[in-house]
């Protein structure tokens, strides 16, 4: 299947899971219009209150491996020992209706898609501190002490890499974050390149 030729911007962003991303991005949709969401799959359990379809298509490990095999992801990774992956005909579904399109992954996927996008933009979103990661990562309370400990490793290469994106965005007071973000995509619907075709519109130039 190939990716359709796109209309909407994209956003990727990365943070350490317990950061707030998941909390953020759903604050950002309900505040400004026209900002879809990608649908990745993964091999790991819903957590409590989690949906089929809404927040991840949940599978499991054979069939993940034969969408690899059949070629329909885009990207795929191993991420705390569990596959995600964004599969082409979810990039398709929003990418025509969306005006924008946020996609939730982690720094190899971050890659992959700035590789095959150059022009989409990255943001990394980062907690006050370790202390207060860990914090979030318990009081979301849904994933076992082994696996936030994982998390909590993996944080600090993660936020290494943080260089890398264009934009980095602090989660401490969660409705600032949340504004900056909104601010992010609010004035990239200003960028040059998508305003000519409205200014050929009302001036025919
Ligand atoms: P992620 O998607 O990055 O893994 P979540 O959005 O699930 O993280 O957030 C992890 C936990 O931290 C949730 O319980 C959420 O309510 C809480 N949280 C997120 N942002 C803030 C913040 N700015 N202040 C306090 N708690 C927060
Ligand atoms: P969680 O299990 O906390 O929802 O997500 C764990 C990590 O996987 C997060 O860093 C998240 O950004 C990343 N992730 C979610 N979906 C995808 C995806 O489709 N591809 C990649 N590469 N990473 C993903």
């Amino acid at each position: 299947m190939e990716i359709c030729p796109k209309k909407g911007q994209i956003f990727v962003i990365t943070a350490p899971s317990g950061t707030g991303k998941t909390t953020i991005i759903d604050i950002v949709r309900k505040n400004i219009g026209g900002v879809g969401y990608c649908i990745s799959h993964t091999t790991r359990r819903p957590r409590k209150g989690e949906v089929n379809g809404l927040h991840y298509y949940f599978v499991d490990r054979a069939e993940f491996e034969r969408m690899i095999e059949a070629h329909e992801f885009v990207e795929w990774a191993l991420v705390y020992d569990q596959l995600y992956g964004t599969s082409i005909s979810s990039i398709n579904r929003e990418l025509f209706s969306a005006k924008d399109l946020l996609m939730d992954l982690d720094i190899q996927g971050a890659k992959e898609i700035k590789r095959r996008f150059p022009e989409c933009r990255s943001i990394f979103i980062l907690p006050p501190s370790m202390e207060i990661l860990k914090e979030r990562l318990k009081k979301r309370s849904t994933d076992k002490g082994v696996d936030i400990d994982l998390r909590m490793k993996e944080a600090v290469e993660e936020i290494q890499g943080c260089r890398d994106y264009d934009f980095i965005v602090l989660n401490d007071d969660l409705n600032q974050a949340a504004r900056e973000i909104e601010a992010i995509i609010i004035a990239q619907r200003s960028y040059r390149e998508r305003r000519l075709p409205l200014v050929q519109r009302l001036f025919h130039l």
